[in-house]
């Protein structure tokens, strides 16, 4: 049996490579404690996505002023970008209490009364993956949200009666990887809709300073930027490569993360400069051997590459999009000549999408592309 330093049986290393991808933009047991402890609590310390933030601020100051609840609010982007942090700091910026749900947790719709009957005036109830949310319970939280009342139906048949309880003035706080897959009627009632954006490589560079700060990591400048124009614009990457590139810095070097070893570390990890590792490669070598650049079908292309089309769509899409990497047509997905040169290989046959087949935003609403 192979064991990694957590006691985990790794036999299976292809297995176990693909289900703890270092690049992974979704939260894994190994980030959950430190993610915990490095979530900046005041929008001060909440570094970049400043469009949102400066909204925030003037809503989060308006509600205050008023002695009112704040607005509710939509936070959509790929995950790892900081929603569930803003969600926190939301709370903190307003004195309230925080509730913590997701979608997929409330199966139906008793599940959401009990959770809105139990809160109070001012509080931040946060439901993660709302888009997963099933339409039975939607229904109970259009009332919720609109008038803060909630419509209950006692017994059944002729007998049966509804009943209207007052909620108290809360603020719903929904995330989403995709908004396009919620409906009109929910999305309709959020005050608020905030786009969270791929971290630009300096604010990046300022998130790992601080974090190895708080962590007691010793980093320097070149270090932190080589990490930061490697972790695909998501501190939850950048996170988790620092906490890796420490264990190399200890070992290879005298503990400080500087340029030279950052780098020398990535390259151990697979992760090259644009900060793709195995997978992306596989999947845009792929389509570039297999479907001379595309376009290809979702399904056929989770089919090729043995992933699933959610995590491709959710998870690799977003970020190779974000850099020219990869196109969304009408047709399938194509792999653009950028891409191709990246990856070294023959190109002559990699035509760039025509015009009328115009990229599609992941985060806007589906328009009936080929999945
Ligand atoms: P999401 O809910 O969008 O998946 P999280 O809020 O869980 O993302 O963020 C993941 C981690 O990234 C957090 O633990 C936090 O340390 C870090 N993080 C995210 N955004 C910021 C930011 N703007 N400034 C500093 N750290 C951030």
């Amino acid at each position: 049996m192979i064991q990694n330093y957590a006691g985990q049986d790794i036999s299976d290393y292809d297995e176990y490579k693909s289900q703890n991808r270092i690049v992974s933009t979704e939260e894994s047991e190994e980030d959950h404690d430190t993610e915990v402890s490095l979530r900046p609590k005041q929008l001060g310390d909440y570094i970049g996505q400043i469009k949102a933030k400066e909204n925030l601020k003037i809503y989060i100051e308006a509600a205050k002023q008023r002695g009112d609840s704040l607005d509710h609010v939509l936070l959509y982007g790929p995950p790892g970008l900081g929603k569930t942090t803003l969600a926190g700091i939301i709370a903190n910026e307003l004195g309230s209490n925080l509730r913590i749900t997701s979608g997929p947790a409330i199966e139906k719709q008793g599940d959401l009364a009990a959770l809105l009957t139990n809160l109070s005036n001012g509080d931040i109830l946060f439901i993660d993956e709302i888009h997963r949310l099933q339409r039975s319970v939607e229904e109970i939280l259009y009332p919720a949200m609109e008038d803060f009342s909630l419509d209950i139906i006692i017994g059944k048949g002729p007998a049966a009666r509804s009943i209207r309880i007052d909620l108290p003035h809360f603020t719903l706080v929904g995330a989403t990887t995709r908004a396009g897959q919620l409906s009109a009627p929910l999305r309709d009632r959020f005050g608020v809709l905030l786009k969270l954006e791929f971290y630009a490589p300096d604010e990046l560079g300022e998130i790992i300073k601080r974090n190895a700060r708080l962590l007691g990591i010793s980093i320097n400048s070149a270090g932190a930027a080589e990490i930061a124009a490697r972790s695909r614009g998501t501190p939850r990457i950048a996170n988790r490569i620092l906490k890796r590139i420490r264990d190399f810095a200890q070992v290879k070097g005298d503990g400080i993360i500087d340029g030279e070893i950052a780098d020398y570390a990535l390259k151990m990890l697979e992760i090259d400069d644009k900060g793709l590792d195995s997978i992306d490669r596989k999947m845009l070598e792929t389509i570039i051997k297999i479907y001379g650049g595309g376009p290809v079908g979702l399904d056929t292309l989770a089919a090729s590459i043995g992933e699933e089309a959610v995590t491709i769509e959710d998870v690799y899409e977003p970020y190779l999009m974000q850099i020219g990497f990869l196109s969304r047509t009408p047709r399938g997905r194509c792999v653009t000549r950028l891409a191709c040169e990246h990856l070294g290989m023959e190109c002559r046959g990699i035509t760039e999408p025509d015009s009328d087949s115009r990229q599609i935003d992941l985060f806007e609403e589906s328009d009936g592309s080929e999945k």
